[in-house]
């Protein structure tokens, strides 16, 4: 596979300009490197870019869904929202790029179609789509944990007349739906995002629901301008404090455990943390993710705001979760249960045979034919793995990363795979990624990052490798601590479980960030253990 041949060089090619490329390029450049990012998109931005569907919005709060790296930078800019919609995150991370003059190093509109190590001159050879090949000491994917979009192979959609839409792929135009019957697979965090939107301007949506989800009422709001300055004043301290909670949140767990109140007391507790909105539900006690019974009165709690919210005793029931909560991914919506209320909406249950077909003019399940003009998938992502699987990876003795991972992706720290010498994974499988604030836990893995690459500058080090022993004690670690929480026993895309034959594996590491930093900086301090480090 390798041919070792010279190309355009670098000290590090960096795959993918949303936060996670886009930080690793500043840092880079700040130690003195020569770095370039590569993206197939026409802008920067990652998920922000491709997710501009109605209503998509962050469920993280804006002022801690930023970076934090740059006091300026962070006194400086203004949100709006308390929970940004996607067009203002666009625009902070354009603002990004620009203030720290990025935009000569970054090449959109290119994809990465493979990536060789050649292992006689320790570099990589990354091929794309464009004018030129790179050569690169480091190759660095930032490549995104929910960016390759999982388009479901429905029978017969080839047929179907009407336009179709990913929301994560979602087109730059306008997408008008007025006068339109609409067709909406999908009811996770996307589809509860966009269905309320859909519903406002389409002649007819109807709603083909797999599984329904725990919707959180996420209480958005203008933030107002006193409390912007209030948090700026004290920003340091409450970033600091939130790297000490799980997942790096701003909202500390209350310690109480839900079982160890009344029912009544319970409820009243649960019902602050809604009020709350956003996540507030889940760190309403301290066990809802851990403790079965804790976790029945928060779904029971959750099932009641439905019947409250939907009168018609039908739609509520089937709109009504049975599984655990926070199993899958927490959904935050605005009006979400609501929209089933109104007369345009439809709600259908898909039977055990899901969509059976598409027609020239519709889709059919339970045998039934529903005319649609325009379908609309919310169908999710091959995550964590998907944008990877994508491009040919090869490492030392060329392995293929395919192969590498046929089993699941195998990793130390969800930064360096074993065989694959200079080869970094931003938010890869294996750290806490998708199950943590994003923003924090790139800057994590961006800083540690870059100070390896500097440690091996400065010592003269070619190589830095993933230890065998090591990536098979931590990945035996991530699944003991997966295999004791409740999320591992739902079929969740963090599993996998949510695109065929992929295999089954807890793919985010779930002890929590603090845990994981500490991990992170004992093997720094203990001069990279677990990592090869060749001359
Ligand atoms: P991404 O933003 O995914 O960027 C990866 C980039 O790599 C993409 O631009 C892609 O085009 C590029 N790329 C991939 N393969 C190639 C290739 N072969 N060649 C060239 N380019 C390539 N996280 C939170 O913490 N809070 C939230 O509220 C939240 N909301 C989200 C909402 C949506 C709709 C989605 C999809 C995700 C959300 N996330 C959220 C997770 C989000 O993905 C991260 O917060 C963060 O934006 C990821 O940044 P990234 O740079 O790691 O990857
Ligand atoms: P998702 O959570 O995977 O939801 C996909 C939906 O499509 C599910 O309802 C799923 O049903 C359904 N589906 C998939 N394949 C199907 C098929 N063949 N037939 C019928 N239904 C099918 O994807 P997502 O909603 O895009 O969210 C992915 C992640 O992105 C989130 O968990 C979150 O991390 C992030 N995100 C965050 C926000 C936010 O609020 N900030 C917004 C959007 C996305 P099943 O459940 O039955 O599989």
């Amino acid at each position: 596979m390798s041919t070792c041949k010279k190309t355009s060089s670098l000290d590090a090619l960096i795959v993918g300009a949303g936060f996670g490329g886009i930080y690793m390029l500043y840092k880079l450049r700040s130690i003195g490197l020569s770095a370039k990012i590569i993206d197939v998109a026409s802008g920067v931005g990652g998920t922000w870019f491709w997710n501009r569907y109605p209503g998509a919005r962050c469920d993280v709060e804006s002022m801690f869904y930023s970076y934090s790296f740059d006091k300026g930078l962070e006194q400086e800019w203004e949100w709006t929202e308390r929970y940004p919609a996607q067009p203002e995150i666009l625009k902070y991370i354009n603002h990004v790029a620009d203030r720290f003059d990025l935009w000569p190093d970054i090449l959109l509109k290119t994809r990465v179609i493979s990536a060789v190590y050649c292992e006689t001159d320790a570099t990589w050879l990354i091929a794309t789509d464009g004018d030129g090949d790179f050569s690169a000491r480091f190759c660095i994917m930032a490549t995104g944990c929910l960016s390759a979009a999982n388009t479901p192979d429905f029978a017969g959609l080839k047929n179907f007349d009407g336009r179709v839409f990913h929301t994560g792929k979602w087109p730059h135009s306008e997408v008008d739906f007025s006068g339109h019957h609409v067709g909406v697979i999908g009811t996770g965090s996307s589809g509860v995002q966009i269905i309320p939107e859909i519903a406002k301007q389409a002649a007819h949506l109807t709603v083909f629901q797999r599984t329904p989800s725990y919707v959180a009422e996420a209480f958005n709001r203008p933030l107002d301008e006193a409390g912007q300055m209030e948090t700026k004043a004290n920003y340091a301290e409450i970033r600091a404090a939130a790297k000490k909670t799980f997942g790096g949140f701003t909202v500390v767990a209350n310690e109480q455990s839900a079982m160890s109140v009344s029912e009544e007391e319970c409820r009243n507790i649960l019902e602050e943390g809604w009020k709350a909105g956003g996540n507030s539900l889940m760190t309403s006690f301290i066990d809802i993710a851990d403790n079965e019974n804790s976790n029945v009165r928060a779904q029971e709690f959750v099932r009641n705001k439905i019947r409250q919210a939907v009168p018609n005793a039908e739609t509520a029931e089937k709109l009504s979760p049975k599984h655990l909560i926070g199993c899958k991914r927490l959904c935050l919506g605005t009006n979400y249960y609501e929209t089933y209320n109104r007369e345009n909406v439809t709600l259908v249950s898909l039977g055990d045979k899901g969509v059976e077909k598409f027609t020239a003019t519709g889709l059919v399940t339970e045998g039934y034919e529903i005319e649609i003009d325009d379908l609309v998938m919310a169908t999710g992502f091959d995550a964590m793995t998907g944008a990877l699987s994508r491009i040919p990876i090869y490492g030392r003795d060329n392995i293929s990363l395919n192969k590498a991972w046929e089993a699941g992706p195998r990793t130390y720290l969800g930064l360096m795979t074993h065989g694959f010498p200079n080869f970094f994974t931003i938010t890869g499988p294996g750290s806490p990624s998708v199950l943590s604030n994003m923003l924090p836990t790139i800057e994590q893995h961006v800083e540690w990052i870059a100070e390896c690459i500097d440690y091996l500058g400065k010592q003269k080090i070619m190589e830095i490798e993933a230890g065998l022993q090591a990536q098979d004690d931590w990945v035996a670690h991530g699944n003991e601590v997966a295999s004791k929480t409740l999320r591992y026993s739902c079929s969740s895309w963090y599993l996998g479980a949510n695109v065929p034959g992929k295999p089954r594996i807890f793919m985010p590491y779930i002890g929590g960030m603090p845990a994981y930093r500490e991990k992170c900086a004992a093997v720094v301090a203990a001069g990279y253990e677990g990592f090869y480090l060749n001359g």
